[in-house]
C-alpha cells in the first residue's frame, strides 16, 4: 500500500501489513513502513478485532503491573491524570507494543530533553516522578482513549476497566 508520507507530503510511503497471533492477546496487525523519498520510517499496530470505541484505565498499584503489556495504535491518546502528562494521536503519531514501563520511559525521555531546554523546576518535578514511577514508587493510572477501539492492556495481575466513548 502506498500512501503520503507525513514527513515529506510525497506519496512515497509504502506501508506492510503483517498478522501475528500472540499469546494471551490474539491477533495483531503490525504495519512497518518507509517513505521512498525522504526515508521516513512508520510503524503501527492494532489488535486484529476492533472494539467499540473505548477507554482503557489501568490501574498501576504494585511494581508488578509495570510489566502488563500495553497496546498503543497510533488513533489513541495515553494519558497520566496525576501527573498530568499526555500522548497525542496525530499524522505522524506511531503505534507500539510495550509495557506500562516502556510507555513510562517514553515519557521519561521527552521530559530529560524538555527540561534540557527549559530547566524549570514543574518539568524537573516530572521527571522526578517518573523516574520513581518507573521504580516502582507511584501508584497511578494508565487511560488509553482510542476511538477506533483497537488498542489495549493486557493486564499481569489486574484487568483494566472499560468504558466505552
Ligand atoms: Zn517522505
Amino acid at each position: 500500500m502506498e500512501t503520503t508520507c507525513p514527513a515529506c507530503g510525497s506519496k512515497g510511503l509504502v506501508i506492510e501489513d503483517y498478522l501475528y497471533d500472540m499469546p494471551e492477546v490474539g491477533k495483531v496487525i503490525l504495519s512497518t513502513g518507509k517513505c521512498r523519498v525522504c526515508g521516513y520510517r512508520y510503524t503501527d499496530v492494532r489488535i486484529a478485532e476492533a472494539k467499540e470505541p473505548r477507554r482503557i484505565i489501568f490501574r498501576v498499584e504494585e511494581p508488578e503491573d509495570l510489566n502488563s503489556l500495553v497496546i498503543r495504535a497510533s488513533t489513541a491518546t495515553i494519558r497520566i491524570p496525576e501527573i498530568g502528562a499526555e500522548m497525542k494521536p496525530g499524522p505522524a503519531a506511531q503505534g507500539f507494543i510495550t509495557t506500562v514501563e516502556g510507555v513510562l520511559h517514553m515519557f521519561k525521555d521527552v521530559l530529560e530533553f524538555l527540561c534540557q531546554e527549559k530547566k524549570d523546576k514543574v518539568c524537573i518535578a516530572k521527571l522526578e516522578w517518573f523516574k520513581r514511577a518507573i521504580d516502582g514508587g507511584e501508584k497511578f493510572t494508565l487511560i488509553i482513549e482510542d476511538p477506533e477501539g483497537v488498542s489495549m492492556v493486557k493486564g499481569k495481575k489486574r484487568e483494566p476497566v472499560i468504558e466505552s466513548l
